[in-house]
């Protein structure tokens, strides 16, 4: 499967399946799944021993003369068989599914965040992200359940079918025939309960996503809900999703409720003492048979109100495992290309014939269709050069970038850069060399100082002042109250569109790219700050390919070479001079610029 990133992990998980998928999280785990199994067999087998006891000590007490042994022995083996039971069996069962679930939800945690960090971008564009998260928390928080109580219940009950068919033979063997019929018409009737319980647990799982969905996406943008007043049709629209979550709920509970094990189980109970009793007034069994057997058939209550509960926890686990596997096993068009090309970057870039939609269709481009938004767009770059982009809004400027550092894959030509198609480097390599400040920066809630050095990690305090100093930072995070230290998003710590494009310009100091994309990025800057912000981007672009998407006539004059875009296509190529005299577009996006 291809993939943008992956954990240095050895462990292959089966993902051909929810079931296969589980079982592959959880054998690995052999102690616990033999405590299950061990615990599940012990608890039954000294379960059964129970009602054989007692009938035993019925029949002593009312022998004449009573045989006080024998009951003082029975006494002492039902007693000391349920201490063991409860001490040891039951807590052995209950313990080692609880340590498989945890470590399973863990492990699951992990494949799935290591699997969404290696998703591209077009896979994020197409899946709202409350979904998502609903699925990384909820349906991750499921798969647990399913184990402790759903498995622990199913496999330590399921013993408690077994146990009266092969024990009451013992007693007399006409009586395995009711033991015998109840187990063959609760398997038939649990497979059936589960084939209608399967898709309604399926919508559960669906409409919680949804309702996350919606959740998430208000509050994303509460400030947009605010300012259009629209929080009564948002609230209106999450209470439509809480209803249909609550109404998928319901009927998964209809269909727990219409549970007909339990009705057979009065059936069972009466048919096994008439039964019983009929053996015993025919003289064929002694009245502590009678008691025994009647004690046997009781088991046969734990599996079944178990299985009403444990089942259903099953079934959403089932559900939930299948969604977040749907998340893993999504294809993603990129490959992180771990073999591939990863020299040190020059910085020549060049585009030949690159056409590109977002809509991920394939094939080429049709000239002049809705969803394209690059078309046959070629030009060459040499290392070094500042090349401004300019256009109207819608195209095809942040596209271009994107491309370049293949955040996309271009639907037919080639971005090479140094030589080298994007497609053959490795993708790692590709991404640390090249730096795009985007118009919309987003900081981590960590502390000023790991945010500028998101791209370097190791990076010294000094250098993160450096680099903070070449931005034009340093004056104004010294001014916080806990300068470098202070946490983004805490206490109020929030920042100024011109601070936040500093901190990224810092960021990309530190990373020191052979191509730097200044996106949009000097559009916020107070003009307090603009004229060493302008020194500083300047002084970035020296020695390095640098492409400054930019409204700012100052920036473009200065550029060596401007691109003009226009609806997704190359309208001219030139340095100002030029276009001036030959280009007319260019004239008139210069005209309508500000300085
Ligand atoms: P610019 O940066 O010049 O304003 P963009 O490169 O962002 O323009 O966008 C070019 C075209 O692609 C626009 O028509 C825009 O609507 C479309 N577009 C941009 N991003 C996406 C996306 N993630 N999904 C779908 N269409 C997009
Ligand atoms: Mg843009």
């Amino acid at each position: 499967m291809t993939t943008e990133f992956s954990p240095q992990r050895t462990v292959r998980w089966d993902q051909r399946g929810p079931i296969r998928w589980i079982l592959s999280h959880a054998l690995p785990h052999k102690a616990p799944v033999l405590g299950i199994l061990v615990g599940a067999l012990g608890n039954a087998a000294l379960a059964g021993l129970g009602p054989l006891m007692v009938g035993q000590a019925f029949d002593a007490v009312i022998a004449s003369p009573p045989d006080l042994r024998t009951l003082a022995i029975s006494a002492i083996v039902v007693a000391g068989s349920q201490l063991l039971r409860g001490g040891l069996f039951q807590l052995m069962r209950n313990f080692c599914s609880e340590l498989i679930g945890q470590r399973v939800e863990r492990d699951v945690r992990d494949e799935l965040y290591a699997s969404l960090l290696g998703k591209s971008m077009s896979f994020h564009d197409s899946q709202p992200a409350g979904d998502v998260l609903a699925r990384a928390t909820n349906d991750v928080r499921e798969i647990n359940l399913m184990f402790n109580p759903g498995l622990n219940l199913v496999i330590g009950s399921l013993n408690f079918l077994f146990v009266p068919v092969y024990t009451s033979p013992t007693i007399h063997p006409q009586l395995v025939i009711i033991p015998l019929v109840y187990l063959g018409l609760y398997g038939f009737l649990v497979r059936s309960f589960l084939r209608q319980l399967a898709p309604k647990a399926e919508v559960v799982r669906q409409s919680f996503g949804a309702m996350n969905a919606t959740l998430s996406e208000a509050i994303e943008g509460i400030e947009t809900v605010k300012g259009a007043v629209r929080e009564q049709f948002e609230s209106g629209r999450f209470s439509e999703r809480a209803a249909a979550w609550r109404d998928a709920y319901v009927r998964q509970a209809d269909v727990e409720a219409r549970f007909i094990p339990l009705l057979m189980l009065g059936l069972l109970q009466t048919s096994g003492l008439l039964h019983s009793l009929l053996l015993f007034r025919a003289g064929i069994i002694p009245v502590g048979a009678v008691i025994s057997y009647n004690g046997l058939l009781l088991l046969f209550g734990f599996p079944t109100f178990a299985t009403q509960f444990a089942y259903a926890r099953v079934s959403s686990g089932i559900a939930s495992a299948r969604r977040i596997l749907q998340l893993i096993t999504a294809q993603t068009e990129l490959d992180q290309n771990t073999d591939g090309y990863a020299e040190k970057m020059h910085g020549e870039v060049r585009l030949e014939g690159v056409c590109f939609r977002y809509d991920r269709l394939n094939g080429a481009c049709q000239p002049g269709e809705h969803a394209v938004a690059l078309e046959d767009i070629s030009f060459s770059i040499a290392s070094g050069q500042t090349v401004a982009i300019v256009g109207q809004t819608g195209s095809g400027k942040s596209t271009i970038s994107k491309l370049i550092n293949r955040t996309y894959d271009v639907n037919a030509g080639k971005v090479l850069i140094d030589g080298i198609d994007v497609r053959e480097w490795d993708l790692a390599a590709l991404r640390r060399q090249i730096s795009v400040i985007e118009q919309d920066i987003f900081l981590f809630s960590r502390t000023i100082a790991e945010n500028i050095a998101f791209g370097r990690p190791g990076a010294t305090m000094a250098e993160v002042e450096a680099a903070a100093r070449a931005a034009q930072a340093h004056e104004f995070i010294s001014g916080l109250a806990d300068g470098y230290d202070t946490v983004i998003g805490e206490r109020g710590a929030t920042l100024s569109g011109g601070q936040r494009q500093r901190l990224a310009l810092a960021r990309a100091f530190l990373t020191d790219p052979a191509i730097l994309v200044l996106d949009d990025s000097t559009s916020a800057i107070d003009s307090a700050t603009e004229d060493r912000i302008q020194k500083a981007i300047e002084a970035a672009a020296r020695d390095r390919t640098t492409f400054l998407i930019t409204h700012r006539l100052s920036q473009i004059r200065w550029a060596d070479l401007i691109i003009v875009l226009r609806s997704g296509r190359l309208e001219a190529i030139g340095n100002h001079e030029q276009l001036m005299a030959s280009s007319p577009a260019y004239r008139r996006i210069f005209a309508q610029y500000e300085d």
